[in-house]
């Protein structure tokens, strides 16, 4: 069997031709299109194609996902690294080439390590703190920072308080894609989100009564503490939640709302100035 007809036998299985490609490229690698592809290969893309039939994300199928310049380990412990992410580390360091001190970025909530990895390897000398809640993510982003041989320091617990005080007004870079996603969206998403760990995607209310804000507004009540002066600081939400959080971050200083590149609101992004 060749690459092109193995694409053709998986298709309607994984989801279209474009996710075929990425299946057979990945076992076979690229440009196997008329080559005849060893049997072994096509016993392992058949075996990628049924668990995506059934149910599981592309993503976690392949084991691998690319993250802006990046390509990640990722599997069901954390999150898929999504193209809005992207956006808003693009949106973050573009905002961050003002700052004139060296970066200290902390990500919190780092799951695979996508955000933090990509601040560490894009931006020379920053130093990037990660935190996640999840021993079982930090293992996985730890795996990631080894595999791209590049440094970030990696603590483990609750929000802000698995940082050093000795961070106390130094960080000038923060983003966090923490869960937002309230209890009645799962509900109706549960399928596609089923395999994603839900305590990483789902949040409670905000004191204020906006529904998945819960572990935002928490993120912010701590954050003066930490933040430097100057910080740039980025949060990602659902569209709806963008004005409540754009009045929540107003606490750390002028907040405005970051649109994706379809025009979507995607998240919030704070310049501190104090
Ligand atoms: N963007 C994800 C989704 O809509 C949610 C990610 C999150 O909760 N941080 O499925």
């Amino acid at each position: 069997m060749t690459g092109s007809e193995l694409v053709d036998a998986i298709r309607s299985k994984v989801g279209g031709t474009q996710q075929a490609r990425w299946v057979v490229d990945d076992v076979a690698g690229r440009g196997q299109e008329s080559c005849e592809i060893d049997p072994v290969l096509v016993t392992q893309v058949l075996d990628l194609a049924r668990q995506v039939e059934a149910g599981r994300p592309l993503q976690y199928a392949l084991g691998n996902w690319d993250f802006r310049s990046l390509n990640l380990v990722v599997d069901e412990r954390a999150l898929i690294p999504r193209p809005e992410t992207e956006h808003l580390v693009e949106v973050a360091l573009r905002a961050a080439r003002a700052l004139t001190e060296p970066l200290v970025a902390v990500d919190l909530g780092t799951g695979s390590g996508a955000i933090a990895l990509a601040v560490a390897m894009e931006v020379p000398g920053a130093t990037v703190h990660a935190v996640d809640q999840s021993r079982d993510a930090l293992a996985l982003a730890q795996l990631n920072a080894q595999r791209l041989g590049t440094d970030v320091v990696f603590h483990h617990g609750s929000w802000w308080s698995a940082l050093p005080e000795f961070l106390h007004g130094r960080v000038n870079l923060l983003l966090a894609n923490p869960p937002y996603v309230t209890e009645t969206e799962y509900g109706e998403l549960e399928i596609q989100l089923s395999f994603e760990p839900k305590e990483a995607l789902v949040a409670g209310p905000s004191t204020t009564g906006v529904d998945g804000l819960g572990d935002l507004e928490t993120i912010i009540a701590g954050a003066l503490a930490f933040l430097a002066n100057n910080a740039v600081v980025v949060f990602e939400c659902a569209p709806l939640q963008c004005e409540a959080l754009k009045e929540l971050s107003m606490a750390l200083g002028a907040a405005e709302i970051i649109t994706d590149l379809t025009g979507r609101h995607r998240g919030v992004l704070v310049r501190r100035s104090t």
